[in-house]
C-alpha cells in the first residue's frame, strides 16, 4: 500500500457505499471509506446522490409537516382524551411544532436550487439534514411525549430513512446526535429549563435522575439500538450484493482491472470532485514495453498471463482508492484522486518497478517493462481529454527516451526539453 495520498475528507454515502475499487481483492471494511461515493456503485435502487438528497429533505418535510398539522389541527393531539392543564406549554409545543416545520420547508426549498448547481456535497447535506431532523423530530417527539406512539414512529422512521439512504458512518453519527438530543431535552425538562414538563408529568414523575436515566437507557436498548443494528446489517448486505452484480459488469474479463469505458466515468467524477472541492488529481497511462515481441517469442496466452500479472503488480503499489482500468490491449491507465505530480512521479516509479519485478510463470527469465507517463491536475489539463493527452504524450516521451521509465507531462511544458 502505498502513503502517498491524502485520507479522503469526510463523504457520506451516500455512498457512501462501500469501499468499491474493483482493483482490490480484501474485503471492505466495517465502516465505508468516505471516498468511496466516488464511485458510481452501490446505492440502494441506483438512486443517485441527487435523488437520496431529494428524498430525505422530502420526507423529512412532509413529516413535519404531519406531526405540525397533528398539533395545529387537533390541538394539541395526543392530549384529546385529557388536555394538558399548563396551556401555555401547549402553546410552546404549538410554536415549536410550527418553526421547526417552517424551518424544514425553507430547508427543502433552500436545498433544491442548491442542488442545481452543486455536483458534490450531497452527501454531507444528507447527513445534516438527517441529524437536524433526527435532533428536532426528537425535541418535538419529547414535547408530545417520550414515549408516544407518534415519537416512536418518527425515529423509527428517521432510522430507516437514515439507514437506506446514508452512508453507515454518517448514520451511527446522527443516532448518537438523536440520543445525546434525547438526553438533553430530558434532563432540560427535569431541570425546569425547558417549559414542558407539565405535559407529561406521568413519564417524568421519576424523582431520581439515575432512574430517568435507566428509562431512557432501557427503551433505546429494547427499540432503536436493536432495530438501528439490524437494519444496518441487512442494508450492508444489500448493497455488497449490488455493488458486486454493478462491479462485476465493468470489470475487464482477462485482467479484472475497470474496463476502459468504467475507467473513464470514475476519472470524470474524480475530476469533478477534484474542481469542486479544489483538490488535486493525478493519472498515470502504463504501456508495455515491446508487447508485441513478448506475444511473438512466447504465444499469445504467455502474453495473456503477462497482462493479468501487470494488472496485479500494479494494483499491489496502489492504495484503496486508486482505480486501475485496462485502456487498450497492453495500456493501463491509473487514477490516483488526491494526488499531487509529485506523489503521482513516486506511484509511477512504484509501478514500474513493480512491473520489472514480475516473476511469470513458466518463464522466469521473461523481462517484462513499462513505459509511464504522468499528468496531474490542474498542472496539465482541466479537462479528461486533456489531461488523458498529456500522459499519453508524456508516455511516448519515457518510450523515446529508452524506455522501462516514468515521464511526466510537465517535462513535455517546459519548452519541449525531455528531461
Ligand atoms: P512499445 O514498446 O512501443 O509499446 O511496443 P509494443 O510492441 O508494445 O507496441 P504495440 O502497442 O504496437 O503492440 C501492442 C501489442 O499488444 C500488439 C498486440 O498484438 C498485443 N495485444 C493487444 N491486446 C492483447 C491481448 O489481449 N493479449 C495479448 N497476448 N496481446 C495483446
Ligand atoms: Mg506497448
Ligand atoms: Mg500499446
Amino acid at each position: 500500500m502505498t502513503t502517498h495520498l491524502d485520507p479522503d475528507p469526510p463523504e457520506p454515502r451516500s455512498s457512501r457505499h462501500g469501499a468499491r475499487s474493483l482493483t482490490r481483492s480484501e474485503p471492505r471494511a466495517a465502516i465505508i471509506p468516505w471516498s468511496a461515493s466516488l464511485l458510481p456503485t452501490g446505492s440502494p435502487f441506483g438512486w443517485s446522490a441527487r435523488d437520496r438528497s431529494s428524498y430525505v429533505q422530502f420526507l423529512t418535510a412532509l413529516l413535519m409537516i404531519i406531526v405540525t398539522a397533528s398539533f395545529v389541527l387537533l390541538d394539541g393531539w395526543p392530549f384529546l382524551l385529557e388536555r394538558p392543564r399548563n396551556e401555555a406549554a401547549l402553546r410552546t409545543t404549538n410554536l415549536l411544532a410550527i418553526t421547526v416545520t417552517v424551518f424544514w420547508i425553507g430547508l427543502y426549498l433552500w436545498t433544491r436550487r442548491w442542488h442545481r448547481n452543486h455536483v458534490n456535497g450531497f452527501s454531507w447535506l444528507l447527513f445534516g439534514t438527517l441529524a437536524a431532523h433526527i435532533i428536532t423530530g426528537t425535541a418535538v417527539c419529547y414535547a408530545i411525549g417520550p414515549y408516544s406512539a407518534a415519537s416512536g414512529l418518527i425515529m423509527v422512521a428517521a432510522i430507516l430513512i437514515g439507514m437506506v439512504l446514508l452512508d453507515r458512518r454518517s448514520f451511527w453519527m446522527a443516532v448518537i446526535g438523536w440520543f445525546v438530543s434525547m438526553l438533553a431535552m430530558h434532563f432540560g425538562s427535569k431541570a425546569g429549563w425547558l417549559p414542558f414538563l407539565s405535559l407529561f408529568e406521568a413519564s417524568l414523575e421519576q424523582p431520581l435522575l439515575s432512574k430517568v436515566a435507566a428509562e431512557r437507557a432501557v427503551a433505546a436498548a429494547l427499540i432503536y439500538v436493536p432495530l438501528a443494528i439490524v437494519m444496518d446489517h441487512l442494508v450492508s448486505v444489500w448493497r455488497r450484493d449490488e455493488r458486486s452484480l454493478h462491479e462485476a459488469a465493468q470489470l475487464d474479463s482477462l485482467t479484472g482491472a475497470y474496463t476502459r469505458g468504467f475507467a473513464m466515468e470514475v476519472m470524470q467524477r474524480v475530476l469533478t470532485r477534484a474542481r469542486n472541492e479544489n483538490k488535486r488529481f493525478a493519472v498515470l497511462m502504463l504501456d508495455l514495453d515491446h508487447f508485441k515481441r513478448i506475444n511473438d517469442a512466447h504465444g499469445h496466452a504467455r502474453g495473456d498471463v503477462v497482462l493479468q500479472h501487470t494488472t496485479r503488480a500494479v494494483q499491489s503499489t496502489l492504495r484503496a482508492d486508486d482505480i486501475v482500468g485496462r485502456f487498450g490491449g497492453e495500456e493501463f491507465v491509473v487514477v490516483l484522486p488526491g494526488a499531487d505530480l509529485q506523489q503521482a512521479m513516486g506511484a509511477a516509479q512504484r509501478c514500474r518497478v513493480a512491473v520489472e519485478s514480475m516473476e511469470i510463470p513458466g518463464a522466469p527469465y521473461l523481462a517484462v517493462t513499462a513505459s509511464v507517463g504522468v499528468a496531474a491536475f490542474p498542472d496539465h489539463g482541466q479537462d479528461l481529454d486533456t489531461l488523458l493527452k498529456a500522459s499519453d504524450r508524456a508516455m511516448y516521451i519515457a518510450k523515446a527516451n529508452g524506455r522501462n521509465r516514468v515521464e511526466s507531462a510537465r517535462a513535455e511544458k517546459l519548452g519541449g526539453r525531455y528531461v
